[in-house]
């Protein structure tokens, strides 16, 4: 605060001179963004593998999130920190590329920064721990694909490498992504599965269904219920006269014209061969009756995207006016169902047997709304899994095992590099070590013994399969147990945290506005 004179020898003050900025610079900006990363990376450390725990997030507006999907965390926490905000689009990142190992990224990144941090006491230059760990990174990524393996038995791994996901929801997954697959392209849509979710029943009641869900009821309650060989007009135009644009003239003047024009809809609808309307639009009770009465059932306001997934599966044409309606663009489906849930007046609209079955839904029962949620997500990673595979069939084990294997590979070749480089590889390997002994702090084991019994016994019996067994099935050999990742995602996991890292450790001046 400050008193001043203006030309006129009035006084002012002058509250604040001017916007001050905070700035660390050098060693101490490294130190703080450190600290922040690993204070994010130590949050994410309890929620990593099968027996990690979940949180719970709640919203501005009150909603409750509980999850232990490491991107969805992040996304939720609503950090302002600048370093966290760089580790919460390095999980993003992973979620896009891989979809899966969004939470072990975060833990990775976490160990490489704790390890910098020590190097950085000892008077090392940040720039050579990055070289350093760039070259570590490299010998790491080399060694994963050394160790990997090819396996076409997709299916059957599958059924287990899904984290979380109870064994029958990996199944699920799998047979999903199998049904939509395009095994030629190797490529998978995952917008051609359909996940949907509805509160009640228990989550063994989840069911892959060949067809499309769609969370609407027939527009009449006395419409039938059930439809068999139905031919779907799918149409994007409501039930009513076209609004007159500028240069159009659309002459009602009777009631009489206005029911015509509502019949004739209706008929085109039935001559062309229709049973069945699935409209974007809704319609007034009027058109509702008539459609009822001239025995067409009708389902209304269904979304845009459903609609495209049931053009696709049906094989109909999505049809934007009436004249344009034509036999060949109507849709088929073997069965199609309205279902009732629970007491209410919940329903769904199932259809089924369709003539292109490139569309599937997968139907998710649970307890309460947070719980579907969370399977939901869960079955977000076990699809990306399947698609990485059919894309990649090479895979690595998990468990801890393929990071326990690298960290020896790169601590031998760490002797190799004369210079200082070589203890930030020392370090490096260090920091792989981070995520077997999360997975065995998770599981309630004692991660030191714990981790070193697991590596003295790679290295005896030159094993790379050897892991944390996390559910105490009586084994630690991943490759009996099945616990499996994709190659490609663990080699994304260690680029990603690789390269945040670098980043961060560059940074030396943090010139940022001070808090009023
Ligand atoms: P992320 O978001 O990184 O995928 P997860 O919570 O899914 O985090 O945990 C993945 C880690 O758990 C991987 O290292 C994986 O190998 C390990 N893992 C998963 N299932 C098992 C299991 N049954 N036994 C041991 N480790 C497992
Ligand atoms: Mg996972």
């Amino acid at each position: 605060m400050a008193l001043a004179f203006d030309e006129f020898g009035r006084p002012f003050i002058i509250l604040k001179e001017q916007e001050q900025k905070t700035r660390l610079r050098g060693l101490d900006a490294q130190k703080a963004n450190i600290a922040s990363g690993k204070a994010v990376a130590r949050i994410l450390r309890t929620s990593l593998g099968p027996k990690g725990m979940d949180k719970m997030l709640q919203s501005p507006d009150g909603d409750v999130t509980i999850t232990n999907d490491g991107a969805t965390i992040l996304e939720q926490m609503d950090v302002d920190n600048q370093i966290a905000k760089l580790m919460v689009e390095l999980s993003r990142s992973q979620d896009y590329e891989i979809g899966d190992g969004t939470t072990g990224v975060v833990v990775m990144a976490g160990a490489l920064l704790e390890q910098a941090e020590k190097l950085l006491e000892r008077g090392i230059h940040p720039i050579r721990i990055a070289e350093g760990y760039e070259v570590a990174s490299r010998i790491a990524f080399e060694h994963l694909e050394r160790i990997s393996i090819n396996s076409n038995l997709v299916l059957q791994i599958l059924s287990h490498c899904v984290n979380r996901c109870k064994r029958s929801l990996a199944e699920i997954a799998v047979k999903a992504v199998l049904a939509v697959a395009d095994l030629e392209r190797k490529d998978v849509n995952l917008d051609l599965i359909k996940v949907e979710g509805k509160v009640g029943g228990k989550l063994e009641d989840t069911e892959l269904i060949y067809g499309i869900v769609v969370d609407k009821d027939m527009s009449h309650p006395q419409m039938p219920k059930q439809i068999e060989d139905a031919k779907i007009a799918i149409l994007t135009c409501p039930f009513e006269p076209p609004k007159p644009k500028t240069k159009h003239k659309v002459d009602i003047d009777t009631v009489e014209k206005f029911q015509t024009l509502r019949q004739q809809q209706v008929q085109r609808c039935k001559d062309v061969g229709a049973t069945l309307v699935i409209c974007q639009w809704g319609f007034d009770d009027e058109a509702n009756h008539l459609l009822m009465n001239r025995n067409l059932p009708a389902v209304r306001w269904v979304g845009g995207v459903e609609l495209e997934l049931i053009a696709i599966a049906t094989g109909g044409r999505i049809v934007p006016r009436f004249q344009e309606l034509t036999p060949e663009k109507l849709g088929s489906a073997g069965l199609v169902r309205e279902k009732a849930f629970g007491t209410t007046k919940d329903r769904m609209i199932y259809i089924e047997h369709c003539a292109n079955s490139r569309a599937v839904t997968i139907f998710i029962r649970g307890g309460n709304k947070m719980m579907i949620e969370e399977t939901k997500r869960s079955i977000h990673d076990a699809l990306c899994v399947a698609r990485n595979l059919i894309r990649n069939n090479s895979i690595v084990y998990g468990g801890g095992s393929a990071e326990i294997s690298c960290s020896i590979a790169v601590e031998a070749a760490a002797d190799k590099y004369p210079g200082v480089e070589q203890y930030a590889i020392r370090g490096f390997a260090d920091a792989l070590d981070a995520i077997p002994m999360a997975l065995a702090e998770n599981s309630g084991l004692q991660p030191i013994e714990t981790l070193s019994a697991v590596k003295s016994q790679q290295i005896k019996e030159n094993n790379s399969c050897c892991g944390i067994d996390c559910n105490d099935v009586g084994t630690n050999d991943m490759r009996e147990q099945n616990v499996f990742e994709t190659l490609i995602g663990k080699q994304q996991q260690i680029l990603l945290a690789t390269q945040v890292v670098k980043m961060i450790l560059k940074i030396d001046d943090v010139i940022s506005p001070s808090d009023y």
